[in-house]
């Protein structure tokens, strides 16, 4: 698997979830396990001997890598929520999606001070989303926050959006 062959597993639904969006559908690659298994390690592979000690995913794409790439840097996983879904004390953030708006949450005692973070999710477009679960993450005081995505869509400058501070990694840039 190389980074031709990831992108060639994309596929895209055209006027997804509503006209305009090109939506990158990411279960082609998913269900092909050589592919899995090289999403996984191409993203262990930059964040070895980072110091990551959690690793935050968005639902609900982002839960899917999230976990495999946390057992392998030897880091807990935190799952970045919708409202309504974690059952204890949280803090929220609010934010716009290119289709929508949106709160999310983790637990309050999900994260301390003593964490390095990797924030992961399966696309950055706007960069709405991924500015306010780092604004989240940054709440609880870490040591420092990275972010890592499968698919950039680079055309829509989402990069822009997210603090110099954050080291930005994508597998690919569409
Ligand atoms: P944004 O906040 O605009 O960067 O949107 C990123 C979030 O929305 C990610 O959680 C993606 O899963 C989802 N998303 C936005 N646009 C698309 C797209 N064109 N294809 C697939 N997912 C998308």
């Amino acid at each position: 698997m190389n980074i031709e062959e990831f992108k060639s597993k994309i596929r895209n639904i055209p006027d997804f979830p509503k006209p305009g969006i090109q939506f990158k559908d990411i279960t082609t690659a998913l269900k092909d396990p050589e592919c899995l298994r090289w999403m996984k390690d191409s993203i262990v592979k930059i964040y070895r001997g980072r110091g990551i000690t959690q690793v935050v995913g968005l639902e609900s794409r982002g839960f899917i890598i999230a976990p495999a790439v946390a057992i392998e840097l030897g880091a807990g996983f935190v799952p970045e929520r919708k409202p309504g879904k974690l059952p204890a004390d949280v803090i929220s953030v609010a934010y716009n999606k290119e289709y929508g708006t949106d709160t999310m949450q983790i637990h309050r005692d999900a994260l301390s001070a003593d964490d390095v973070v990797l924030i992961h999710d399966d696309l950055l477009a706007t960069g709405g989303t991924v500015a306010a679960a780092i604004k989240l993450v940054k709440s609880t005081g870490v040591k420092k926050v990275y972010v890592n995505f499968l698919i950039e869509l680079e055309d829509l400058h989402g990069r822009d959006l997210i603090d110099s501070d954050v080291e930005i990694s994508s597998l690919i840039k569409l």
